[in-house]
């Protein structure tokens, strides 16, 4: 049978991308492999967002190049952000990679899918493709989505492309100006994912919360909720917002939708305005902490997460403090911290650099900081009983569960007698004993059965259409 590799690099239009292609792919009749030496089609879908992606991105084509010498008969396909940025100097670099699809050309690549298949040996004809499809949950995906839950999950994209130019970043000269999507086509493709068996659904797009439904005007909270309305949807979560698009009503709507995961991932960037100023950001730092008040009014048991930048260039020791001081008032529930990168193409890649070992030490110490929240965060729930999603066997100790809360806190418990809960995924009721920067531990209040016949009712073998 014709089998496909996914492996996805960078963020969540990367893993909603990769769905697409999976589910075209199955559709056309391939099965999803998890092994790229099992493989007739390979497919790398490639990020460029920071150096250090790209090294990675092209360290796996020369790994997958042995791949292709063991048997030309392998397909090898690229596309992403990378493929996009570096299509002409791909040919060169990477000349047996058969075919480079660029961030638009996702259409191109399943319909070249559909050509492939027919040429690959020991197809078995006889079944339908929609059979196939349902064969195998994605699961495979070496970067995307990796659980064992993969098929109770849909990520929807509601929009593409971004046209706020901030001055770092490379996404609007590689995936396009706005590009927001017609109410009609994600109700559809969400409803679709729902009657396939996913409960939870997450809305996607670059700075997803400047939505703008293209005949109406409806804004993203108009459009939570008219899908957290849905029948069959339990949860429902959205990435990523920009603090600009951050208004009142939607701080009032995400307050009164049940549905919604309480978790807040608002990127700050910089706590310093001079900074905030040469990235384009579009706010200032007193806005910033504004709209968090107004947050904290609908949402007071919010997760709220954010990404920050060192060593933006021209970044002074000043504006650097200033960062530390935001995140010792706010307590960042978590922080996705980045020594900036310089992107070809993008403004600050001319400006002049802050020095490497001065940018590493600010992210040492911006780390000190963001731990010493997060763990006061994690001290508060001790003794507390707290709800947490069962992910699966913890990675250190597998002989325990590994759950998330609803605020994203990771919560690890032994694992009761009785039935597997590892391979299940129901809500625990979890009594926190200790408390760690990554999480807490603690043990599972109740009994096994209860919580398995929970899981049964959410966990139809099937996979997640998008
Ligand atoms: S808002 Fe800025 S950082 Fe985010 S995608 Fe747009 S340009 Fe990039």
């Amino acid at each position: 049978m014709a089998s496909i590799y996914i492996e996805t690099f960078g963020c969540q239009m990367n893993e909603a991308d990769s769905r697409y292609i999976a589910d075209r792919a199955a559709a056309s009749g391939y099965e999803i492999s998890a092994d790229p030496a099992a493989a007739s089609v390979v497919v790398l879908n490639t990020c460029t967002v920071r150096d250090n992606a790209e090294r990675r991105a092209y360290g796996r084509l020369s790994h997958f190049k042995a791949l292709k010498k063991a048997d030309p008969s392998i397909k090898l396909v690229v596309c992403g952000c990378l493929a996009e940025q570096d299509r002409d100097r791909m040919q060169k670099i990477v000349p047996y990679v058969d075919r480079v699809f660029g961030t638009s050309e996702l259409a191109r690549l399943g319909d070249a899918l559909a050509e492939w298949r027919p040429t690959f040996e020991g197809d078995d004809a006889d079944e339908t493709s929609e059979a196939r499809a349902l064969l195998k949950p994605i699961g495979g995906t070496a970067d995307c989505v990796t659980d064992a839950f993969t098929h109770l999950r849909a990520f929807v994209t509601v929009q593409r492309g971004c046209s706020y130019y901030c001055t770092f970043c490379i996404v609007p000269h590689v995936r396009g100006r706005f590009d927001h999507r017609p109410l009609g086509d994600i109700l559809g493709e969400t409803r679709a994912a729902i009657a396939a068996g996913a409960r939870e659904v997450t809305l996607v797009g670059q700075t997803v919360n400047a939505y703008r439904e293209p005949a109406t005007g409806a804004d993203f909270a108009d459009l939570l909720e008219t899908v957290a309305g849905l029948e069959g949807l339990d949860r429902l979560t959205f990435l990523t917002s920009h603090p600009k698009d951050f208004t009142a009503k939607l701080a009032r709507t995400l307050g009164t939708l049940p549905q919604l995961e309480p978790r807040l991932h608002l990127p700050v960037q910089s706590g310093s305005n001079r900074v905030l100023r040469r990235m384009n950001r579009k706010y200032a730092i007193e806005t910033y902490l504004e709209k968090i008040a107004v947050f904290r009014e609908h949402c007071a048991d919010w997760a709220l997460t954010t990404d920050l930048i060192v060593g933006f260039p021209g970044e002074t020791e000043d504006d650097f403090e200033q960062t530390l001081e935001l995140c010792r008032r706010v307590r960042f529930a978590q922080a996705f911290m980045f020594v900036y990168s310089p992107r070809r193409g993008t403004p600050a890649e001319r400006w002049e650099q802050v020095p490497a070992e001065v940018a590493s030490d600010r992210l040492r110490r911006l780390a000190d900081v963001v731990n010493a929240g997060m763990r006061t965060i994690h001290d508060a729930k001790i003794g507390t009983v707290v709800r947490a999603l069962v992910q699966g066997p913890s990675r250190k100790d597998p002989s325990k569960l590994a759950a998330k809360t609803t605020d994203n806190v990771t919560v690890i418990a032994p694992r009761p007698p009785g039935p597997d809960l590892s391979s299940a995924r129901p809500w625990l009721e979890v009594r926190v004993e200790t408390a760690h920067v990554w999480g807490c531990h603690g043990t599972i209040a109740g009994d096994a059965e209860r919580y398995v016949g929970a899981a049964q009712a959410v966990a139809p073998p099937v996979l997640s259409l998008i």
